[in-house]
């Protein structure tokens, strides 16, 4: 393809992506398609010749768009968003057209100097504590994903506990992690690739009002386990639970961290960004006794996947745990010292020039920009929760501070399947569940840039109507 040619379908690329925002709303929400439906509908074998562009438009049209679930819908009310943008769209676009491998400062400076700036940006629109920031003793990353962040900080968490020990993960049993019983599937996840193994996950009860974590019972489980000779090497405190966006007490679990000598990581994966917002700010409490903290952008503010935050206190460790040099990778850059070669901050080696959306997503919208987006979808869950609320036949099912609502038809389970089912198969609205005390509970995320009070109040009258 020469550059005349990308510039024609370059442009049709971007009308597409444009209309595509513009007809979104018509599309069903979820998509309908079969298992199978979409790769049977699709040449079985590679083109031997090279295609036309316009034939893979097409394709993309008859073929995949109805596969597609539309998460940018009005109506997408489901797990938590996935925000995508315009300014963070054409940020990837640039980050793919400049096509660089940032591995090392060496590999592009710009690569490595933007995310540390765009970090710090960051750190100071959520107020976090000044070790977070480059300046400090630690600094933040970009992370594909809050999962590889859980991982990331259990590595480093091993190092530390282990004496430096490198890639020393100790016998089975010989360390413990700790999580609230609300805390994401991706800690146990991380046990068991860092091969701690699942067996040593202790999971904390939660308070059955707040679903937050019982700071009692994980000093209890924290001293019992001492008591048998095992190390606590992490405790993940969760800053707005996925199943219900419950906050534990970060500043309770940061003491029992402290003397346990556990390190303390806080998954504020959706609620994090929130703190954007001053009077939401009271999010990130007690972050300042974590070594490390992760929120997305790539849920709720603006930045298309993949997009997460890492922050650590002490870049030191982390470094320390994860950095390999092989002479193939060695430069003077990097022996000077002077430089964050964040190939040493991450899993993989290689990574993408992330940071370009987060940078066109801060400067486009500007703090104020991000404050009414946040603001606006708050605003509109509370309006939702007091309208159930105000329906005797429907109970509120945990405390709603920022965008989710969860909610159930009072009695038992199966009328609440049969009611989510019903509105999911109408097309209109997507909305998923989870489960508190044991109650199948419906669950109204909004997040989506196009949802208006309008969507809201139409969601509300479906589910009120199909109840
Ligand atoms: C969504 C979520 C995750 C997982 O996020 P990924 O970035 O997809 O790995 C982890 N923790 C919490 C609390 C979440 O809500």
């Amino acid at each position: 393809m020469t550059s005349e040619e990308f510039r024609r379908h370059g442009r049709r690329v971007v009308d597409w992506i444009a209309d595509y925002y513009d007809r979104v709303e018509g599309f069903p929400v979820q998509s309908t398609v079969t298992p199978g439906e979409v790769y049977a509908g699709l040449p079985p074998h590679p083109p031997e010749q090279g295609e036309p562009f316009a034939d893979v438009l097409a394709d993309l049209e008859r073929v995949v768009l109805p596969g597609i679930t539309h998460w940018q819908h009005p109506g997408f009310f489901g797990y938590f968003p996935a925000n995508a943008s315009f300014p963070a769209i054409l940020g990837d676009l640039l980050s793919s057209g400049l096509g660089v491998q940032g591995m090392l400062w060496a590999t592009s400076p710009a690569g490595t100097e933007l995310e540390t700036l765009t970090l710090d940006w960051l750190a100071e629109l959520l107020g976090l504590p000044p070790a977070f920031r480059s300046t400090g003793t630690g600094g933040g990353v970009i992370q594909d994903t809050a999962s590889s962040s859980v991982l990331v900080a259990l590595v480093a968490a091993l190092h530390r506990t282990s004496g430096g020990a490198s890639g020393h993960v100790g016998v089975t049993g010989q360390y413990r992690v700790y999580c609230s019983q609300a805390a994401h599937s991706a800690v146990e996840k991380a046990v068991r690739i860092a091969g701690v193994g699942s067996d040593n996950l202790r999971l904390v009860d939660v308070d059955p009002v707040t679903q937050a974590l019982r700071p009692d019972h994980l000093g209890a489980l924290i001293e019992a386990d001492q008591a048998a000779g095992v190390v606590p090497v992490l405790v993940v405190a969760t800053v707005g639970s996925t199943s219900t966006t419950a906050f534990d007490p970060v500043a309770a679990i940061g003491e029992l961290c402290r003397a346990s000598g556990a390190w303390l990581h806080v998954d504020a994966a959706y609620a994090g960004v929130a703190a954007v917002c001053p009077e939401l700010r009271w999010v990130n409490d007690g972050v300042a006794c974590a070594d490390s903290y992760a929120t997305n952008p790539h849920k709720w503010l603006l930045t298309n996947f993949d997009c997460d935050a890492f922050y650590v206190a002490d870049r030191a460790t982390l470094v320390g745990a994860l950095s390999v040099l092989p002479e193939y990778l060695r430069n003077t850059a990097t022996a000077s010292g002077a430089v964050i070669d964040y190939r040493d901050w991450q899993i993989p080696l290689g990574r993408r020039f992330r940071a370009l959306k987060l940078w066109c997503v801060l400067r486009w919208y500007g703090a104020e920009g991000l404050r009414a987006h946040l603001r606006g979808h708050v605003a509109l869950a509370q309006e939702f929760a007091a309208l159930v609320a105000a329906d005797e036949r429907f109970e509120v099912m945990a405390p709603h501070p920022l965008a989710l609502v969860c909610f159930r038809l009072r009695g038992v389970d199966q009328p609440n399947e049969a009611l989510l089912a019903r509105l999911n198969a109408g097309g209109r609205i997507f909305l998923t569940h989870t489960r508190v005390n044991g109650a199948y509970t419906l669950r109204l995320a909004i997040g989506s840039p196009l949802t208006q009070e309008t969507h809201v109040r139409h969601a509300w009258q479906l589910i009120r109507d199909s109840a």
